[in-house]
């Protein structure tokens, strides 16, 4: 901002100028420490303006962090049977407790994507697959039941049968 400083001294020496061959040549070089100015004046502008996107996308990814953390406390990591290691935790729902997985790949990017029974490969060598909707990750789960006939609809439902 050393231009600024400049300017005022320009300005002083128009002031005291005797002749107009000084006014004129203090004048056009004030004309020209003004257009540098005006110059600084538009990069810091800019400058603000870059500062001010990165403090909205700083402030978003901390954000999206904390959120992680919060949701993440619950979860500990897991092998299941097939030996895949995921990151798991318990939740109770209307008929019991359940274990819900979360895809580690996705984990470790700050994102709990929950894993899904697998949409066109369900199971292989014998092991239950699931996938992350997020990465598209396929993971082999849990053991398949041994083959056995269809349950029967009802087994666990309220019409099971009353008698408590
Ligand atoms: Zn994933």
């Amino acid at each position: 901002m050393a231009a600024i400083r400049e300017t005022a001294q320009l300005a002083k020496l128009i002031n005291d100028a005797k002749t107009e061959a000084e006014v004129n040549a203090a004048v056009s070089e004030l004309n020209s420490k003004l257009a540098s100015i005006q110059r600084e004046c538009i990069s810091l502008v800019e400058l603000v303006g870059t500062y001010q996107e990165m403090n909205t996308s700083l402030k978003a990814k901390i954000a999206e962090f904390e959120n992680f953390k919060v949701q993440a406390v619950d979860y500990s990591l897991n092998k299941v049977d097939s030996g895949t290691l995921v990151y798991s935790k318990n939740i109770v729902l209307s008929d019991g407790e359940t274990a819900v997985n979360a895809c580690p790949h996705c984990f470790h990017q700050n994102k709990i994507s929950i894993l899904q029974l697998g949409v066109t490969t369900t199971a292989m060598s014998g092991f239950h697959v699931h996938y992350c909707p997020e990465c598209k990750s396929d993971f082999k789960m849990n053991k398949l039941p041994p083959k056995k006939p269809t349950q029967v609809a009802g087994y666990g439902s309220r019409f099971s049968g009353g008698g408590r």
